[in-house]
């Protein structure tokens, strides 16, 4: 009998699966921007204090072609909104968003015509961070359960799903 019928189906690939995942969430690079208040709570994560190098994420890369991690701090206008998705869209993929704080993740106290009420509205939202605003120690906690679902994620098959979903409910709205 042949090794390959000794071993459970699909073990190698599920090993492979999860080294990449190992190492992707080891180096996640975020996107540089803020929208409003709560970037100053994201630009404290970056400092010293609270060391983001701790999770290899040091690098706020001005280009989205070099960043995996949309961080939404701050609520989202219209005008912005378009601006957003096409800095989404040339991020390479695999790559994933976290929505921070209340007014990112649903318009939070501006419930009005001139800000988008929810960012996954726009573009598929990974972890969504309650808070107005929500401290450094929170971002840091979000972004450790980010590191599970990329630890846990299969190979290509989310984001595909997510971004018909957010197509779909960016027509709708
Ligand atoms: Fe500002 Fe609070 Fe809204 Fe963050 S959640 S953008 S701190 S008003």
């Amino acid at each position: 009998m042949g090794v390959e019928e000794k071993l459970p189906s699909g073990v190698l690939l599920s090993t492979v699966e999860g080294l990449l995942g190992y190492m992707r969430k080891g180096s996640v690079w975020p996107a540089t921007f803020g929208l409003a208040c709560c970037a100053i709570e994201m630009m404290a994560f970056g400092g010293p204090r609270h060391d983001s190098a701790r999770f290899g994420m040091e690098v706020f890369r001005a280009s989205p072609r070099q960043a995996d991690l949309m961080i939404v701090a701050g609520r989202v206008s219209q005008k912005m909104a378009p601006v957003l998705r096409q800095i989404y869209d040339q991020m390479a993929s695999p790559k994933w968003v976290l929505s921070m704080g209340v007014c990112a993740s649903s318009g939070g106290m501006f419930n009005n015509y001139a800000i988008v009420q929810g960012v996954d509205h726009v573009v598929p939202v990974d972890v969504y961070l309650p808070g107005c605003p929500p401290r450094p120690e929170m971002l840091i906690d979000a972004i450790l359960k980010l590191h599970e679902q990329i630890q846990q994620s299969k190979l290509g098959a989310h984001k595909v799903a997510a971004d018909a979903q957010a197509e779909q409910r960016a027509l709708e709205a």
